[in-house]
């Protein structure tokens, strides 16, 4: 693995994590980093250290703090979990981060990479970090034939068995950076450390890795969205503890089918409300991908006939609208609010 060294050493990206290497920043990054682009991570990451440079500082925030800070992320659990982490650590292990493996694995939000990743790049010990650029280089490196998502234990021994005994950590970014870059979906194996030691491309197979089973079905949604005013106030749905998108606001939303007749929302969403209504104008539809859905959503700027107060619902300032952390359909909606 010396050529994976030293082919990192001369090419890799500059990002803010990997200039500052601790266990705590190791921890934020790695979090942040699952389910998102790195270079989308970049300016979230580095407001999230200015605000909570430690641990310490974290446990001491709020929830809806944290979420205002990750709104656009996405996957908002990683937020609510690190910050639930951040308070059991400061309260019953001193603010320290594990070191083990076995020890990160047993807490909330860590999974088997984020926690070899902390060990690895936070306290520089050989310890595999499995993400989906490893598991690709390493199953076309060996050609591994088995199902790669169930055989995690196993590619773990070959990448830990890769890894040198003096500064491991540097192989082991080194195998992710090349996954991200050059290992890719369609390969650039002319570019590759590794090219004479890899199976995969003496074969002329190196698409047929890693062996994955089938992506789940996306479910479509279509939602209609009320963007309801009164005089100066916008009308919000407060977040729902236990959903998907716990901990953020919305505009209040109906159900639909994809071959919707409008007449019957306007009604719907009054029933719902127990709001009369009046239409102002269509707005631009958008899309939400979230988890396993697609939603397409349809928003219309409603003005209420008057104002009562409503279950689940609160009116705001368009001062606070903008202050509240929308789930990321909802948001766009909101950045093109011009009334
Ligand atoms: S030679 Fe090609 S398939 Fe093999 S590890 Fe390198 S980039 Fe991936």
């Amino acid at each position: 693995m010396e050529q994976v060294r030293k082919w990192f050493l001369e090419n890799r990206r500059v990002f803010p994590w990997r200039e500052e290497k601790n266990p705590y920043a190791v921890l934020v990054s790695e979090i942040m980093l699952q389910q998102t682009r790195a270079i989308v991570v970049v300016p979230y990451f580095e407001k999230w250290m200015k605000k909570f440079p430690n641990l310490e500082a974290l446990s001491r925030a709020s929830e809806e703090e944290v979420i205002k800070l990750w709104e656009g992320l996405g996957y908002y659990s990683r937020a609510r979990n690190l910050l639930a982490l951040s308070k059991l650590l400061v309260h019953q292990n001193f603010g320290n981060i594990p070191q083990s493996y076995e020890e990160l694995l047993r807490l909330k939000g860590i999974g088997h990479y984020t926690a070899g990743a902390i060990v690895s790049f936070g306290y520089g010990k050989k310890e595999a970090a499995l993400d989906g650029n490893v598991i690709r280089v390493i199953t076309r490196l060996v050609a591994f034939e088995k199902q790669a998502n169930k055989e995690i234990k196993t590619l773990r021994k070959i990448v830990y068995d890769f890894l040198p005994d003096v500064e491991p950590e540097i192989v082991m970014e080194g195998l992710i950076e090349l996954g991200a870059t050059i290992c890719m979906k369609k390969p650039l194996c002319q570019k590759c450390p590794l090219k004479t030691d890899c199976l995969a491309f003496k074969n002329g197979n190196t698409e047929k890795f890693p062996l994955l089973p089938k992506k789940k079905k996306i479910t479509k949604l279509f939602r209609f969205v009320g963007c309801i005013t009164f005089q100066n106030e916008y009308l919000v749905k407060l977040p729902e503890k236990g959903k998907i998108m716990s901990s953020l606001y919305e505009f209040p939303y109906i159900e639909a089918e994809e071959d919707f007749i409008f007449t019957k929302f306007q009604k719907k969403i009054e029933n719902q409300l127990g709001l009369r209504l009046k239409l102002i104008s269509p707005l631009k539809k958008e899309k939400h991908h979230f988890t396993r859905y697609q939603a397409d959503l349809f928003p219309f700027h409603f003005e209420a006939i008057q104002k009562k107060e409503i279950t689940g619902c609160v009116w705001v300032s368009k001062n606070t609208l903008f202050e509240l952390a929308f789930s990321a359909g909802h948001r766009r909606i909101k950045n093109k609010i011009d009334f």
